[in-house]
């Protein structure tokens, strides 16, 4: 189990009076081409305009405010307490383009945007789930990667900065980040597999990456974050074995689903 550091929990102090409005969105799109990653014209890796690696128009769906979902609306054998879901985009068209590069595309540098839209994400609706005073401590806990060793990018950037906007938006005094679950060995990928077939292949595929780490989660205040939900089963495998432990869900966060509960 990786326990974060005190250099990797973000507090309060880590953050300006400033706060990150969409306008930023184009001093970051400006600060990602200075770094050098595209000097030259580029097409937008979402939909495809001739313009910046992500154009203004991807950009704004990429900071848009997440909508809801209901990650156990697709169970029939919904395990522990509810929690409230949160997707960013719908998995489709550029939205879906983006996240494809974001996690096999090694050539462009997309964990800025993928991090932004996470902190944007838990800045807007952290009010919804927690109460008027913060939480103490926070944990963001990633899905397990099914690939070990090359987890996807995008996930990991998105996990960032919903870890950073939990202790922007005051939801919690400080947050890390958890990296506590894994796939039991056989688990299969859910990449090629029918509707049906991810919810069953899902069930019971996750265990804690430790023993020692039950304890510590006894009345944990957790946040679940992936990059794309299609059924939901992901986060629900997650939920069951943390609440499982003890752990509290507050919340669960994605980049890309493709229903919303409206
Ligand atoms: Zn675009």
């Amino acid at each position: 189990m990786t326990r974060p550091t005190r250099d990797d929990t973000v507090e309060y102090s880590d953050f300006s009076a400033q706060t990150f409005l969409p306008e930023a969105a184009r001093a970051l799109s400006r600060a990602v081409r200075e770094l050098g990653e595209v000097v030259l014209p580029t097409e937008c890796v979402g939909c495809g305009a001739w313009d910046e690696v992500v154009c203004e128009q991807c950009l704004e769906k990429l900071l848009a405010k997440p909508r809801h979902f209901d990650p156990l609306a697709e169970s029939s054998t919904a395990p522990g307490e509810g929690f409230p879901g949160f997707a960013v985009a719908t998995y489709e068209g550029p939205m879906r383009r983006l996240v494809l590069a974001g996690k096999h595309d090694k050539r462009r540098n997309l964990r800025p945007y993928f991090s932004a839209a996470g902190l944007q994400a838990a800045v807007a609706v952290a009010p919804e789930f927690c109460p008027a005073a913060p939480y103490g401590e926070v944990f963001v806990v990633p899905a397990p990667s099914t690939t070990p060793g090359s987890p996807s990018l995008a996930a990991s950037a998105f996990a960032e900065g919903i870890r950073s906007g939990m202790v922007k938006s005051r939801a919690a005094r400080s947050c890390g980040i958890l990296e506590i679950l894994r796939m039991k060995p056989g688990a299969k990928k859910q990449a090629g597999l029918g509707y049906a077939e991810r919810i069953s292949n899902r069930h019971h595929q996750m265990e804690l990456a430790g023993p020692d780490v039950h304890g510590e989660l006894r009345g944990a205040k957790l946040v679940l974050v992936d990059d794309v939900t299609t059924t939901g089963s992901t986060l629900l495998e997650m939920a069951r074995v943390l609440q499982g432990a003890g752990a509290k869900i507050l919340a669960s966060f994605v980049f890309a689903s493709t229903h919303f509960s409206e």
